[in-house]
């Protein structure tokens, strides 16, 4: 073994350097020149020819993508493996409790829930005890259907019922 290998300190650009220079003289085999400096062949190549260096790098480039885009397909098959089923059978969004599909419906059930008993002459906090809202949220929906073109009919001022729209602070009519 030669002193740069003991030495072992010389500097990654000054083995470069002389790995260059040696090859060039052409009167040593890579191995030799590799064992000499302590490295292996392929990095003499590295270090001596900019063409495999290239190559090297663009081949790790292309393993880096490669195992970039495989974990993005796990974490999708995993996904859609572990998706949770609705209360319906059908399949969830992640992190949702109940499906679209149920969504839209608990929506139009509860819309009509609400409806039925404001013609049943409730007011805005008895439906919301009802429904498990707030008084706050039957007004608002209300409203909303109102603005939507679904009938909910204004209240005639004999069918309210002061004792509970006293102290709220939506109009209940
Ligand atoms: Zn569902």
């Amino acid at each position: 073994m030669s002193e740069q290998t003991t030495m072992g300190a010389a500097a990654p650009g000054s083995r470069e350097r002389e790995a260059c220079e040696r090859r060039a003289a052409g009167d040593e085999t890579l191995t030799a020149i590799a064992n000499d400096l302590g490295v292996s062949i392929q990095t003499i190549y590295r270090w001596t020819d900019p063409e495999y260096a290239e190559n090297q790098r663009r081949l790790s480039r292309e393993a880096k993508a490669r195992r970039k885009s495989e974990l993005a397909e796990y974490d999708r098959e995993y996904y859609l493996s572990h998706r949770k089923k609705c209360d319906c059978g059908r399949l969830m969004a992640r992190h949702s409790l109940v499906c679209e599909h149920c969504i839209s419906g608990e929506k139009v059930a509860k819309r009509e829930q609400m409806v039925a008993l404001w013609n049943q002459g409730l007011n805005a906090p008895q439906i919301a005890e009802r429904v498990g809202t707030t008084a706050k949220t039957v007004q608002c929906e209300i409203a909303r259907m109102r603005r939507e073109g679904i009938d909910v009919p204004y209240r005639r001022p004999y069918q309210r019922d002061w004792r509970c729209v006293l102290g709220e602070t939506g109009v209940d009519r």
